[in-house]
């Protein structure tokens, strides 16, 4: 870390703390060559890659928009906030552990469909069925088929 006061690079630190519960590193810092002390705050920059589009177009990374996406594909499903937020955060912790200034659509589709995979099969289809137009017909039929195999999901209404 370059001074401020005569620009050398040859500065320590005397002290560091933690501040704002935690979430922030205050650092007290010395300068070996003009003893000037200055202070430097360390955070943890938490930046959502951008996503790029099919277009090769990049976008920034949009919560709303990915909110509404799966608040439609779950429609009137039985899916209470909380599990759809709770799904968010993940999906959102899953790009940031990717560590990519920049990811891949195709890639958040692939954790939005996990995630509705999880949360009700039938939003995962609908939202599947758009968003990825199923690569080949057999495999919408073995995702029906599985769907009638699970006894759960036969609700009498
Ligand atoms: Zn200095």
């Amino acid at each position: 870390m370059y001074c401020p006061f005569c620009n050398t690079v040859d500065t320590k630190v005397i002290d560091s703390r933690l501040v704002s519960e935690g979430s922030k590193i205050k650092r007290r810092r010395q300068c070996a060559i003009c003893h000037e002390r200055f202070t430097t705050f360390e955070h943890a920059e938490l930046v959502m890659p951008r996503v790029i589009k099919n277009n090769n177009l990049l976008e920034p990374f949009n919560e709303q928009k990915l909110r509404s996406g799966m608040r439609k594909a779950l429609g009137k499903r039985p899916v209470s906030t909380d599990a759809l937020e709770t799904a968010i955060h993940q999906i959102k912790s899953q790009l940031l552990s990717t560590g990519e200034p920049e990811i891949l659509s195709k890639m958040l589709g692939q954790f939005v469909m996990e995630a509705l995979k999880k949360l009700d099969k039938i939003a995962y289809i609908r939202f599947a069925s758009v968003y990825r137009s199923f690569e080949d017909i057999r495999e919408f039929g073995e995702e029906i088929a599985k769907l009638q195999d699970n006894p759960s999901l036969h609700r009498k209404d």
